[in-house]
């Protein structure tokens, strides 16, 4: 039976904030070596690193692994005139500088909505950085209102929003906010994020998620494993910078991680593991 170290009690806001700049150098690491394609993520990092392979190799599983099923949720009939009508919707819980939805454009799959929800501090720098780059406001369209102040983008097809997803109860409101339309087929991700929430709260959230849409699919990209010696060190590596993982006693596994959608009201959960390259740094 796994144990929880003191240690664990809490997590630091700011520290974990930080990850996703560790996660914006580590995707440029990977699009310098070749290994992956994107376009907007220096505008995004601070400074570029060069990883190990093994971390390069890592996130690239990661990246592919959600592009594919991506974009089988966005892959559609077209009617006669080759357009697809069926509008769709992507939710991003904690999507830190992520710039999924800028390549989406480029490659002429964007859904009809794409909503990114973050600490405010987050999605305060993403909105700034968003306002100076003209390579990124201009595929926001003309009518977009951009305020780094209130850590808000608001455009036709992408909204960038922040929330504490801890506080569950402002969900709804935020979502509606968005514009989202419970009924649509939405995907929802969750790419390191969640293991950073009390279990509580990550059960909340995965639970509020199966009622609130009624057709969906939910991506979960995150640690397990906390007790061998990969996980361990990895613990140490995330703890020594304040950062606890502390839903990774609650789901260890990859069965537990399901258990966890099937707990929550989910109809289908599948696993698999992408191999050990998180949080080595
Ligand atoms: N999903 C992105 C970023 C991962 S880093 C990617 O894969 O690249 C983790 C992100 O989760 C950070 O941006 C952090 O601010 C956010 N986050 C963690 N806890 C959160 C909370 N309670 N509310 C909102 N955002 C949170």
């Amino acid at each position: 039976m796994a144990t929880r170290p003191v240690a664990d009690s809490h997590s630091n806001r700011a520290a974990v904030q930080a990850t996703n700049d560790d996660a914006s150098a580590s995707k440029l690491s990977c699009v310098k070596k070749g290994y992956m394609k994107d376009d907007y993520i220096h505008l995004f990092a601070r400074r570029p690193v060069r990883r190990s392979p093994i971390i390069n190799r890592g996130y690239f599983a990661r990246w592919a692994a959600l592009r594919k099923l991506l974009f089988q949720f966005l892959d559609c009939e077209s009617n006669i005139d080759g357009k697809c009508d069926t509008k769709k919707q992507i939710l991003s819980f904690g999507a830190g500088f992520d710039t999924m939805y800028f390549q989406l454009q480029d490659e002429g799959k964007a859904p009809f909505l794409y909503v990114e929800l973050d600490f405010k501090e987050v999605t305060s720098k993403k909105a700034a950085i968003i306002e100076t780059s003209s390579q990124l406001r201009e595929k926001l369209g003309a009518t977009a209102s951009i305020s780094p102040e209130k850590g808000e983008v608001l455009s036709d097809h992408y909204k960038l929003l922040s929330v504490d997803l801890r506080e569950m109860q402002k969900l709804d409101d935020i979502i509606a906010l968005a514009g989202m339309n419970p009924s649509l087929p939405t995907f929802i991700i969750a790419e390191c994020v969640l293991i950073y929430l009390d279990p509580e709260s990550t059960r909340g959230i995965v639970g509020w998620a199966s009622k609130t849409f009624s057709t969906a699919a939910f991506f979960l990209y995150e640690q397990i494993h906390p007790d061998d010696a990969f996980g361990q060190q990895m613990i140490r590596n995330l703890e020594s910078r304040g950062c606890a993982l502390l839903g990774i006693y609650d789901t260890p596994t990859l069965l537990a991680k399901e258990k966890l959608f099937l707990d929550q009201g989910w109809q289908v959960s599948e696993s698999c593991c992408l191999g050990h390259a998180e949080s080595l740094y």
